[in-house]
């Protein structure tokens, strides 16, 4: 970056939130991809007043830059795959501004770490529910960006449900408020909902005011083991029809089971089919017996051979101790994972497994998945020796395949992982080109210089 900018932008946030060394450039070059990317320098803005003056100066000198928040994304999204600036919201805007009791609102900067949003929250008795696996160190500001879920979305939903409003700068410095604290808002265009799962390339976002809800006083863990994956799907299906609501239905396939058994040395059946692992919860205990008599009921009438309650909190550890290893385990299958996070409609998951086992046999590839069964969103795992060319293309096309099949079915690329740069040349599965010009045009509209993390989610370098 040219020396005139530095310094232009060094007095806008002070020569000790800006940086240009090795080390630096190295530390925000990658994300949980483990790609790389190395940016030209590094800025943390103090507050909303910088991120303006910030963009204000990069749009004008058509300087690209690419907002992260703890770069735990899984699909390259805080990559400055065009090199420009890193602007690390983490450091300094990382502060819970306000709980409003009376309104169940909590206002906060985006680079809050989930988890010390919950945690606070529950100290005052009410609870933010989303809960991505990251959330010890995934930021609110990240989680919009993406729209992250987690293992409470089957009853409790995603990060989008709970976002009320808004503040982000758009590229050319103007500051946007997008939503309001009201429960009710019908008044123009949803930009916050436009702004959700964005991935950074049209506003950054500024501050966050996210709905709270009341700390339910009573939660129990369940588990149930089938002897194939059809019955652990209907066994789902029934419980949900049946009128239980759990928190989190989490399955996992048999290669999943086998791989955790042999990694961890579980106690597991080892003619398991299928797991379904989950929580429920409620105000009253009589509310948690009931949903898990409705479970029990099902789970048996889908010939569980087993359903395990746990009576206190070591038990519960121990059961979710083989969801918790699902994602480590299943290296037990190859040295590299191309892992994606598909969603479809719920009904179509057995028919999606089926199909997506199929195409693994076709390249003799093995697609251990597991994920979340209440919500249809199913990390599908395509294992291969990483050092053979062969069988990384034929992962490749494998993947192609498993996209092409979901979207048949009604589903979509990503239940939450986003679409960055991993999932960006598959756009044209799932969009048509009528739809994936309407997104240039938002994209122009917000950003007329492509100034912010160009080349993600299929839009232009
Ligand atoms: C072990 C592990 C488990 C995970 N589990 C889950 C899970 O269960 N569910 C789930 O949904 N995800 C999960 N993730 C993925 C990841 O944690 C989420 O996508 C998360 O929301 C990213 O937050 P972050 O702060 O790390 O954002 P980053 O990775 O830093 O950025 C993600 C995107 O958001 C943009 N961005 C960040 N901050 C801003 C801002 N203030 N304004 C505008 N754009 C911004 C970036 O430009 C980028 O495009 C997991 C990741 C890991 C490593």
């Amino acid at each position: 970056m040219e020396t005139r900018h530095t310094e232009a932008l060094q007095a806008i946030v002070g020569a000790e939130n800006l940086y240009t060394d090795a080390a630096h450039l190295r530390a925000y070059s990658y994300d949980a991809t483990r790609t790389h990317y190395r940016p030209e320098a590094v800025i943390f803005p103090r507050d909303e007043d910088d991120v303006r003056r910030i963009l204000t100066y990069c749009n004008a000198h058509k300087i690209v830059i690419t907002a992260r928040g703890a770069g735990s994304g899984f699909t390259g999204g805080a990559l400055p795959k065009n090199g420009g600036i890193i602007l690390a919201i983490e450091k300094h805007m990382n502060r819970i501004l306000n709980v409003d009791m009376e309104n169940m609102l909590a206002t906060v900067q985006p680079g809050v770490v989930n988890k010390d949003l919950q945690r606070h929250v529950e100290a005052l008795g009410l609870f933010y529910p989303p809960d991505p696996a990251s959330e010890e160190y995934s930021t609110l500001g990240g989680n919009v960006s993406e729209n992250a879920g987690g293992m409470r979305a089957a009853k409790y939903g995603l990060t989008k449900d709970y976002v009320m409003a808004l503040r982000a700068v758009r590229a050319n410095g103007d500051v946007i408020r997008a939503g309001k604290h009201t429960i009710k808002d019908v008044a123009g265009y949803n930009i916050a909902g436009i702004l959700i799962a964005s991935e950074g390339t049209l506003a950054v976002i500024t501050e966050i005011t996210l709905k709270l809800i009341p700390k339910p006083k009573f939660t129990q863990s369940y588990m149930g083991i089938f002897p194939s994956v059809e019955d652990a799907m209907n066994a789902v299906f029934k419980s949900l029809a049946g009128g239980a609501n759990p928190v989190a239905m989490e399955f996992l396939d048999n290669l999943v089971v086998h791989a955790v058994k042999e990694k961890i040395g579980i106690e597991l059946p080892e003619d398991a089919g299928a797991l379904l692992i989950g929580d429920v919860d409620g105000n009253v205990p009589e509310e948690v017996t009931f949903q898990l008599k409705i479970l029990e009921e099902s789970f048996r009438a889908n010939s569980a051979q087993e359903f395990r309650i746990a009576e206190d909190a070591a038990e519960r550890d121990r059961l979710w101790v083989a969801r918790r290893n699902a994602s480590p385990s299943v290296t037990l299958y190859g040295t590299k994972k191309l892992n994606e996070d598909i969603s479809v409609p719920r009904s179509k998951l057995p028919e999606a497994l089926t199909e997506i086992y199929k195409i693994g046999d076709k390249y003799d590839l093995k697609v251990p998945c597991f994920g979340h069964a209440g919500d249809g969103n199913i990390h599908v795992n395509v294992m291969l020796d990483g050092s053979d060319p062969v069988q990384l293309e034929n992962g490749h096309k494998a993947i192609r395949e498993i996209f092409q099949l979901v979207v048949e079915l009604g589903g979509t690329l990503s239940g939450e992982h986003g679409i960055g740069l991993s999932k960006a040349a598959f756009m044209d599965i799932a969009f048509t080109p009528a739809e994936l010009q309407l997104f240039r045009e938002i994209k122009q509209a917000f950003d007329p210089n492509n100034i912010l993390n160009p080349g993600k989610m299929g839009l232009p370098d």
